[in-house]
Formats: C-alpha cells, sequence, structure tokens
C-alpha cells in the first residue's frame, strides 16, 4: 500500500515537472550569417522547444528564398532575369518588394534595395571594394523607380540593365516578423525573436518590460542606453557590423545609393516600432540623410521612434522619446 503510494507520488511529482510552465531560450548562429535569439514563456517545455524549433525553421527558409548568396533564391532569379522581361514572384517578395518601395518614398531615397547595383561589389569580409571607374559606371543603375511592380500579375521588372535588387536591408526584420507570426499562432504571449540586429517582442516579461540595450559604437560591452520594451519591434544598424579600416576610412556594409559609398554620417541609428520590417527598413536612413534630418523623417511617422549615435558622439532622440535612464 506505502509502495503504491510512493509510486503514485513519484508519478505526479513527475508529470508536474514535465508540464511546467517556463522560461525557453535558444541562441542559435549561423542563419542569415548573424546570431538568432528565441526567448519564450510556454506553458511545458515540449511546447516551447517545438515553437522555438519552428521559428528557427522559418528563419533558414526566409534566408533560403531571399539571399542573394544563394545562386538559386528567389531574389537571385530575379537579379538574372527582371531587366529582360517581367518576372512573376511569390505574394511573400511581391509584399516586401511593395513594403520597401515605400520605405525608399518615406525616407527620400535613402533606403534603396537598388544599392545593390553598386554593393554587391564590396565584401567586407575580405576588403574588397570597388574603385572609383567602377561606382561611376555601375551608379546610374541605382534608383528605386527602376523597380517597377505590376500588382496585378504580381511580377516585377527592371527599367534596364544593370540593375540588381538585395533586401538584406529588410530581410532580418521580416524573418523575425515571420518568427513572431509562428509563436503567436501557437498562442505564445510572452517572447522576443533577434535576428542580428532585429528584434521583435511579444508581450511582457509578466509585469516587467523587456529590456534591449544599445550598444556604444566603439566599445562592444559598453551600454549607452536601456530602452523597456512591449510589444514593439526595435532595430539597430551600425558601422560596426561589417566593416573594413583601409587608411583612416571605415567602408562598411551601408550605402549611400547617391554616392555608391558607405554612407557616413551617423555611427549607429536604433528605431522603436510597430514591426521589424519597418524598423529594419528604416534604421539605414540615418546614416545617409544624417541625424538630423533623419530625425524629422522619423518624428513625421506614426508610432515610430529613434536614437541616433553622430560620429562626434552626441545622441540624438525623437520626440516621443524620452531620454532613457542612463545604465546602471
Ligand atoms: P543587418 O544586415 O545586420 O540587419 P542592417 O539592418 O544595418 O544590418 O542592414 C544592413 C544591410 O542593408 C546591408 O548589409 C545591405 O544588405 C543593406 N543595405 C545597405 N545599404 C542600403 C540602403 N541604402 N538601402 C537599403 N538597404 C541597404
Ligand atoms: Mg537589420
Amino acid at each position: 500500500m506505502k509502495a503504491a503510494l510512493i509510486a503514485l507520488l513519484a508519478a505526479l511529482t513527475c508529470t508536474f515537472t514535465t508540464a511546467r510552465a517556463e522560461w525557453i531560450e535558444r541562441v542559435e548562429d549561423g542563419i542569415m550569417g548573424t546570431r538568432i535569439v528565441v526567448e519564450l514563456w510556454a506553458d511545458n517545455r515540449e511546447q516551447g522547444d517545438a515553437a522555438v524549433a519552428a521559428v528557427l525553421d522559418e528563419m533558414r527558409r526566409v534566408d533560403q528564398d531571399m539571399s542573394t548568396y544563394k545562386p538559386t533564391s528567389e531574389v537571385s532569379r530575379v537579379n538574372a532575369a527582371a531587366a529582360q522581361g517581367a518576372v512573376k514572384v511569390t505574394p511573400e517578395l511581391f509584399e516586401l518588394l511593395t513594403d520597401a518601395l515605400e520605405y525608399s518614398r518615406i525616407t527620400d531615397g535613402a533606403f534603396d534595395i537598388t544599392y545593390a547595383s553598386v554593393g554587391y561589389m564590396y565584401d567586407f569580409r575580405r576588403h574588397v571594394r570597388p574603385d572609383e571607374a567602377q561606382i561611376e559606371k555601375a551608379l546610374p543603375a541605382i534608383d528605386y523607380r527602376h523597380v517597377l511592380l505590376d500588382p496585378k500579375a504580381r511580377t516585377v521588372k527592371f527599367s534596364q540593365p544593370g540593375v540588381r535588387i538585395d533586401l538584406g536591408g529588410i530581410g532580418k526584420g521580416h524573418a523575425v516578423d515571420q518568427g513572431i507570426k509562428i509563436l503567436q499562432a501557437r498562442g505564445i504571449q510572452h517572447a522576443l525573436v533577434t535576428a542580428g540586429g532585429d528584434s521583435r517582442i511579444i508581450g511582457d516579461r509578466f509585469g516587467k518590460p523587456w529590456v534591449v540595450g544599445i550598444r556604444h559604437p566603439d566599445r562592444k560591452e559598453e551600454v549607452i542606453a536601456r530602452i523597456p520594451l512591449e510589444d514593439a519591434a526595435i532595430s539597430t544598424s551600425g558601422d560596426y557590423e561589417r566593416y573594413f579600416d583601409e587608411n583612416g576610412v571605415r567602408y562598411h556594409h551601408i550605402i549611400d545609393p547617391h554616392t555608391g559609398q558607405s554612407a557616413r554620417k551617423v555611427r549607429s541609428a536604433t528605431i522603436i516600432g510597430p514591426t521589424a520590417t519597418r524598423t529594419d527598413g528604416l534604421s539605414k536612413t540615418a546614416f545617409v540623410l544624417g541625424a538630423e534630418r533623419a530625425i524629422e523623417i522619423y518624428n513625421r511617422l506614426e508610432g515610430i521612434d529613434a536614437i541616433v549615435v553622430t560620429p562626434d558622439g552626441r545622441v540624438l532622440y525623437t520626440k516621443g522619446l524620452e531620454a532613457p535612464s542612463p545604465p546602471k
């Protein structure tokens, strides 16, 4: 009798431990060439692990379809054929291209996926950059107005040869939004999904906000501001992410569409907004237009806030944001 009771108790304890709600955290390196973090509150570990796995699978899928490093991706297919004629694309890519052109319009052309017409000649890992003559030759192909979308036929066409697109400026944001969609469909109510500099958050951490830090442009371990967030997206772009220095000049991965050179007007820009695709799409603007002009644009946009760090070390905020408390 006593033995049976102990066995029953043991079985119950066991059920309770496997069914306990808990925080699940997973860090995965390599997808989209960056670090993915998924953190969520799940009813039990099994459900949480399955949700994390689904998010990671989706990120791999987005990478396969959108990366220009993969010759078989849908975007590579567009680059190979859209100057010759209209190319039919998936609803997902069509929507992303539509968003991309919208971000070009609202940023006075600072965000421009055709930056790649020159951008493809840079290889920051191998310290390779185009020379003046190469830039001059390819520069006319940079203009988002060269990308012609037909919503009825769901096709994309380039108005001239030499045009290339790259969705690197919104791809991670989009992947994060896709991950969040998956978690929401599974009923997850507290989560953080991060891909490199792009994050989105569902809910809070039980009465406390999530806190996302913005790093110092030169000192990796130093945080210049901590931003409390709930149900929001946040993206940071920095000139310290992918770069090489040559004769005191920094060549980095954000390209000014007007010059084909790295855009050097700010050191970092952090955007807070409703979706990660949008915050990602807006975080390049300040590098091209400069802090003051970019802040003016951000101030005009519904639901957008920003923190910009200038080359001389000033930190500028949009009007909706009170200066965050300094780090402890
Ligand atoms: P991450 O790639 O880590 O998300 P960012 O969000 O700062 O970094 O985006 C930088 C990427 O955006 C570049 O690697 C490039 O693919 C793309 N890009 C560079 N310049 C522009 C631009 N002017 N407009 C749109 N996309 C750009
Ligand atoms: Mg990004």
